[in-house]
Parts: structure tokens; C-alpha cells; sequence
């Protein structure tokens, strides 16, 4: 952006100026509102996520027979939750502050099938493009038993169309993993971030893989126009897609029972913070969404992204969501975390989600390897540097008065607070890059 047009945008918009010189920046919404208010603005409602809930019982059978991983929980798609307290005391060592209450992790890094929260949005919309196709070819009813989709006669159906995605690794893996299984013929259109391990494990998996040197926004338009020549292909459109977020919607009932089983209060008095590392937003958007429908307004939302790729905070903070892109305002997009280098977040997202978050935030991608680093030391858990992301939110709102005052938090409800970190990848890193994250770490 031209020199005059940046110095006319700081203007309006002073937080830009922070942004663009890469400093961490922490912004707090002024315009976060009731669920109530804010449900209309979603254009989702809870009859969605409870129709999502249904599908994905309906292909547990499937799921089941089809990813051993997942016999455990019955063909769900589920991660755990733990406590983390050894790291807790090890960021508030580390920062110098306190965090009070407690501090949980959410393991999406470690969900069967793709080893990242993708598992949950990405693997939903191909199931939903198969029981549509399926049904109106008269082959499959929905109170069957979805387990016939491991056969020969269905894979045969689902070899004549084709499935397409454009990806920065983990939505590709997903996609790609589980069309290749149903029969489909994929293809995945990879950014230049996309780690080399995930684009040999798609091949392995007969995934066509394309590969471009420019970054997400290009493999996405690349993909589109491939699929629109091709009426049999089906193209996942991660910047847009209403079935995508309601994938990821479904965690929101599912932490809340397992809240319950372990004892965890959310209520008026013990209220709920959230940290999830966003990129183009679906992933975050669609879990904050559920998180807010099961929780209600007990529950506080922040988004995290890293300093070189603000695009969601970009977007919300200016209103012009994405009208904007990072590259606007002199940012390169290039991040260690690669599941977050995106440079113009989803409109769809940051206008459905803006009046139900309270904040978002940036951080350096040095601070991402560092906690990748404390994680694996005290806790035995390894991430990959995005999942960390989320890591850094529990300390900029405990050190924030302003954000307190806002919401008017009392002392008491912040000792009785829970945090809840989500860790979004890593289940799948193989132990040598691994092992280069960890040395990294300071
Ligand atoms: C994709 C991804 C995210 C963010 O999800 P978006 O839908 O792109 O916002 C976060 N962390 C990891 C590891 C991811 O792969």
C-alpha cells in the first residue's frame, strides 16, 4: 500500500501501526456483545450444530471401521482434555506474572485421523459431499448403517467425482486422508508453508498433490479455478464455507460434557477463557461458535495469531475484514507457524464471529518455539509451533486491567477461573522435524 494510503489508514486505525512494525499486539473487542445479540449476526444457529452432531453419529459406524484410531470412542472424532499445571507454573516463571486459576489444554494436535483440529472441519464437510451424493443416487438411506461405505460398490461410486482443496498442510491432510479413503479422487493444492512430511504422506495415501511457491490465498484461488472447469469436482472452500465451521462447531457440547466429567465449574461465577490459534478462521470461528452455544456468556473467546500474519485482527479491528490482507500493510506472511500463515482472513468468519469474541491477539513466532520447548519439558507434550499459539493468551489477560475493567471481572471470579489453551497440531510431526522445533526453543 501506497505511503499516503497506510498514513491515512494508521490515522483511523492506530493499532496498525504496531502491527505492521511486527510488535506483539493484544486488542481487546469494544464491540463484544450478549449471545443473544450477537446470535443473529452468525447466520447459524444451534439447530445447525445439532444437525452436525447428527451426521457425525450417523458415520461413526464408518468412522470406526475405517480409522482403528478412532474404535476407542466409538467412530467420534474426539481429543482429550488435560490439566496443565506444571506449565502453568513455568509461564508464570518464565513471564513473570500470575495466572490465576487454572490452566487446561485442549489436544486437538492429537485427533485420529490428521493429528490437527482439521480432523474436526475438514474431515465433517467431505463426509457431508458424500451422504448428499450417496442419497441422491438412491444408494444409501440415513437410517442405515453407514458402515456399508467401506465397500467395494461405494468406492466405485465415489471414484467418478473428484474432491479439491487448497491448504497451507493440515486441511490438506484431512481432506486428503479422508477422500482418498471413501474412493474419491483428491487433489490438494499446497501453499509454499506446507511442510514437506505432510504433502509425502498425501502422496502415500494416493493424494494428488500440486505445490505453488506463493502462499495460501494463491493455492486457494488456484484450486478454485482448477475444480470450476470440472462439474464432477467438489471444491472445499476453506475461506467460505458454511459446512466446514459447522465441523468444528461440535466441540463446544463435546468440552462441555467432559468439563463435567472432570469436575471443571463454568458459570457466572467461574468464568471460561479460550485461546484458539486462528488463520483463515474457520477452525477457531466454528469451536468458538459451539463454545459459545453450550457455554453462554460464561465464556470468553480470544483468537491468536503470529505477529507476520495478523489477518483476522487486521480484518475485525478495521472493519474492513477481508477487504484487507497483511501483505496491505507491508507484513510478508512468512511465520514458523505454518498452520497460521494466512494474509486475508475468511469475511464469512470475522462477521459471523466479530461480536462474539472478546479479543485478539499477536505473538512472535520465537515465543511460539519457546513454549513448544517448556511444553515438552514439563508436561511431555509436543506441539507443533502453531498449537502454541494459544499458549501465550492466559498472561495478557491476566496482566490486563483494562480488559478486567471492561468486563468487569471481580478478584474472586479471576481466582476461580479456568484457561483453556487449544492445541490445534503436532499429533503427526515426525521425530526428526520435531526434534528442529525443539532446538528452537530457548
Ligand atoms: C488450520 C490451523 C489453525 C487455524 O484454523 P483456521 O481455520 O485456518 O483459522 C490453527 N492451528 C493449526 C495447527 C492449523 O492447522
Amino acid at each position: 500500500m501506497e505511503q499516503v494510503k497506510m498514513t491515512s489508514l494508521i490515522a483511523r486505525h492506530p493499532l496498525i501501526a504496531d502491527l505492521s512494525a511486527l510488535k506483539e499486539t493484544t486488542w481487546f473487542n469494544p464491540g463484544t456483545t450478549s449471545l443473544a445479540e450477537g446470535l443473529p449476526y452468525v447466520g447459524l444457529t444451534a439447530r445447525d450444530v445439532k444437525a452436525a452432531h447428527a451426521r457425525l453419529t450417523r458415520f461413526a459406524p464408518y468412522l470406526e471401521k475405517a480409522f482403528l484410531e478412532t474404535a476407542g470412542t466409538g467412530g467420534i472424532i474426539e481429543s482429550e482434555l488435560v490439566a496443565i499445571p506444571a506449565m502453568q507454573k513455568r509461564l508464570e516463571k518464565e513471564y513473570g506474572c500470575n495466572i490465576s486459576g487454572d490452566l487446561l489444554l485442549k489436544k486437538d494436535s492429537h485427533l485420529p485421523i490428521s493429528g490437527s483440529i482439521k480432523a474436526r472441519g475438514g474431515v465433517y464437510e467431505v463426509l457431508t459431499h458424500a451422504e448428499k451424493l450417496a442419497l441422491e443416487a438412491g444408494l444409501l438411506t440415513t437410517d442405515a448403517d453407514y458402515s456399508v461405505l467401506l465397500s467395494p460398490e461405494f468406492r466405485r461410486f465415489f471414484s467418478q467425482y473428484r474432491i479439491a482443496v487448497g491448504s497451507t498442510g493440515n486441511l490438506g491432510l484431512s481432506i486428503g486422508i479422508i477422500s482418498a479413503a471413501l474412493g474419491f479422487k483428491v487433489t490438494v493444492h499446497m501453499s509454499a508453508d506446507a511442510r514437506a512430511w505432510k504433502k509425502d504422506k498425501l502422496r502415500r495415501h494416493g493424494v494428488t498433490v500440486v505445490e505453488y511457491e506463493e502462499d495460501y490465498g494463491v493455492a486457494v484461488a488456484q484450486g478454485r479455478k482448477a475444480a470450476e472447469s470440472d462439474p464432477h469436482c467438489f471444491f472445499i472452500d476453506d475461506e467460505n464455507s458454511r459446512t466446514l465451521f459447522l465441523g468444528y462447531t461440535v466441540a463446544g457440547q463435546r468440552l462441555k460434557a467432559q468439563f463435567m466429567q472432570q469436575g471443571h465449574v463454568v458459570d457466572d461465577h467461574h468464568p471460561l477463557f479460550v485461546y484458539l490459534p486462528c488463520g483463515v478462521g474457520g477452525g477457531p470461528g466454528g469451536v468458538a461458535f459451539g463454545l459459545k452455544l453450550a457455554f453462554g456468556d460464561d465464556v470468553h473467546c480470544f483468537f491468536a495469531e503470529p505477529t507476520h500474519s495478523p489477518c483476522m485482527l487486521l480484518g475485525v479491528y478495521t472493519g474492513l475484514h477481508d477487504g484487507i490482507s497483511v501483505q496491505d500493510i507491508g507484513l510478508d506472511n512468512q511465520t514458523a507457524a505454518d498452520g497460521l500463515a494466512v494474509g486475508r482472513a475468511s469475511g464469512f468468519v470475522g462477521r459471523a464471529m466479530e461480536r462474539l469474541l472478546d479479543g485478539i491477539y499477536t505473538l512472535d513466532d520465537q515465543n511460539m518455539y519457546d513454549m513448544l520447548g517448556w511444553l515438552a519439558q514439563e508436561e511431555g507434550i509436543r506441539l507443533e509451533p502453531s498449537a502454541l499459539a494459544g499458549m501465550a493468551g492466559p498472561q495478557r489477560i491476566c496482566s490486563s486491567p483494562t480488559y478486567q475493567q471492561m468486563h468487569g471481572f471481580s478478584a474472586e471470579q479471576l481466582n476461580n477461573a479456568t484457561h483453556l489453551v487449544w492445541a490445534t497440531g503436532g499429533g503427526m510431526v515426525p521425530e526428526s522435524e520435531m526434534a528442529q522445533y525443539l532446538a528452537k526453543g530457548r
